[in-house]
């Protein structure tokens, strides 16, 4: 075929991979439609992928399907076995991944051209033929890969071990990774090192012919990702696994230009911005902006009143035929489910209730909180699994305000976003969080297996309180139980 047919057809299907990838991300943007947006940017990449390979003529037809047999063996093994608790570590690595594919291309890139420019006899026309190697733009794209991809290999790595909540004893005491961790001097750490990164992008460009730069850039920017990412934690969390989403995307934008590739530049584009987009609503959801969560300004300040100064004879437990019992004169219920929901896989226990419920005239809502769970969307997508009605998920913002009129609150596996300490304490590390509103409701039952804190580690007053009842339990087997005990009530 000639090249520039061959040209025409990659391009062809550059713009359909381009509009599917968008068309896919529409598709993200609600519940019923989420997995087909998946497949569509699934296809898309798909397509990208085949074009730049065969267009390119750099692979044979049998290399790439020996790739897409094995890159599909390792996809379906990790998507089969990881438990559903393990999603959002996965979703973390994944972007990891991104940044360090983005980084490997660009400096596999950079080292082809300076053998090709080595080997030419005519280093200009070669130059022309390698995307412009040592020219301004191949350079500066090939610097701005190394430096973003690592950041957010590293970075991601670091989260990943945060969301698993790794834990490492030093020197006899214990320490919890998803804490924020406030280094000694880190803003001079990170700031020197950030200077560093810049002074090697400026000697990468300057330098095309030199592949060591690179590689120094690679580890300094890796340290930086480790630096910035240690001492966040707690409720700030998810605001950072949107921004390293967003890293990622930036990354393989800056590798679309290293290779000329304009599909993999519109890809990144719109993983990097849509992952902005997510990074800003994460911010106003934890009521934070970008710079004190990449500063972590708002770090635990004091140690705030212990488990057991809190909970010392004020903890009510209660049973499934108890709550039941609750339920016989009320009107409304509001269900409120966090990570233990997750954990338990108690989803579809959770609809059969809510089923019951309304069966019997009471109001059933869900109240969402944008960061409940481990992973933006996390509950949405557990309920929608169940098939409850998407019209039962109330946001946060627009159930609050009704709370003070419902009659029964469930809390499962809720802790953190229910903690009213968010609103009382300025030195804690959810303070100014917005968080559900249940304390106001008149009965709140919290399903939890014990008293352990939730993803901030800090104790929550609200089980304390005098119309809190403990239902300590799994969450799917206390839901179970609650649905037997309706149906002999
Ligand atoms: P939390 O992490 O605050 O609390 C979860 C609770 O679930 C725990 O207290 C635990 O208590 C309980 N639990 C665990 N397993 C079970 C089970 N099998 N059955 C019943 N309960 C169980 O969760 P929230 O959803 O309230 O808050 C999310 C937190 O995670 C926030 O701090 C948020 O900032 C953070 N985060 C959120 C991300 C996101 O994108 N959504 C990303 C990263 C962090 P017990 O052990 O006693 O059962």
């Amino acid at each position: 075929m000639e090249e520039s047919t061959v040209k025409i057809i990659q391009n062809a299907a550059y713009l359909l991979a381009s509009i599917l990838f968008i068309r896919g991300l529409k598709g993200l943007t609600h519940p019923r439609t989420a997995v087909r947006g998946n497949l569509i940017g699934a296809v898309a990449m798909l397509i990208a992928i085949v074009a730049t390979l065969w267009g390119g003529g750099i692979m044979s037809w049998t290399w790439i399907f020996a790739g897409l047999i094995v890159g599909t063996a390792a996809g379906a093994y990790l998507a089969l076995t990881v438990e559903m608790t393990g999603m959002p570590q996965m979703v973390g690595l994944f972007n990891g991944f991104g940044g360090a594919a983005s980084f490997l291309v660009a400096g596999g890139e950079l080292i082809m051209s300076i053998n090709r420019s080595q080997v030419a006899e005519d280093a200009t026309a070669v130059a022309t033929q390698t995307a412009g190697h040592g020219g301004l733009q191949f350079m500066i794209a090939v610097a701005l890969s190394g430096i973003i991809g690592s950041v957010t290999l590293f970075g991601s790595i670091v989260a990943a071990g945060k969301l698993k909540e790794l834990t490492f004893t030093f020197r006899g005491k214990k320490y919890w990774t998803s804490k924020s961790m406030l280094l000694p001097g880190r803003h001079f750490i990170n700031g020197a090192l950030f200077v560093l990164a810049i002074v090697l992008c400026v000697l990468i460009v300057k330098h095309p012919d030199t592949v060591a730069w690179y590689a120094i850039l690679v580890v300094v920017a890796g340290a930086l990702g480790i630096l910035i990412t240690i001492p966040i934690g707690g409720a700030d969390m998810p605001v950072v696994i949107a921004l390293l989403n967003s890293y990622s995307g930036l990354a393989a934008c800056a590798t679309g230009f290293v290779i000329n590739n304009n599909v993999l530049i519109i890809a990144g584009s719109l993983v990097g911005a849509s992952g902005l987009i997510l990074t800003k609503i994460m911010c106003k959801a934890m009521n934070r902006s970008l710079g004190n969560v990449m500063f972590a300004r708002l770090g635990p300040t004091a140690d705030g009143p212990s488990a057991d100064e809190i909970y010392e004879g004020k903890i009510k437990a209660t049973s499934a035929d108890e709550v039941a019992m609750l339920f016989d004169g009320a009107q409304r219920v509001v269900i409120v489910p966090g990570y233990g929901m997750a954990v338990s896989q108690a989803q579809h226990a959770v609809r059969d209730l809510a089923t019951l419920l309304e069966s019997r005239g009471i109001n059933v809502d869900f109240a969402i909180h944008p960061v409940a769970g481990r992973m933006p969307g996390h509950m949405n997508v557990l309920l929608a699994e169940a098939d409850i009605p998407y019209d039962k998920l109330r946001e946060m913002d627009d159930i609050n305000p009704e709370l003070a009129q419902v009659d029964v609150a469930l809390v499962l596996g809720a802790n953190d976003v229910v903690n009213p300490v968010a609103r009382t304490d300025p030195s804690s590390p959810i303070a100014g969080m917005p968080i559900i509103d249940v304390d106001k409701c008149r009965t709140v039952v919290v399903i939890k297996r014990s008293l352990s804190p939730g993803f901030a580690g800090i104790p929550n007053p609200l089980f304390a309180m005098d119309h809190t009842l403990m239902f300590f339990s799994d969450g799917k087997k206390a839901f179970v139980e609650l649905v037997a005990a309706v149906k002999e009530s």
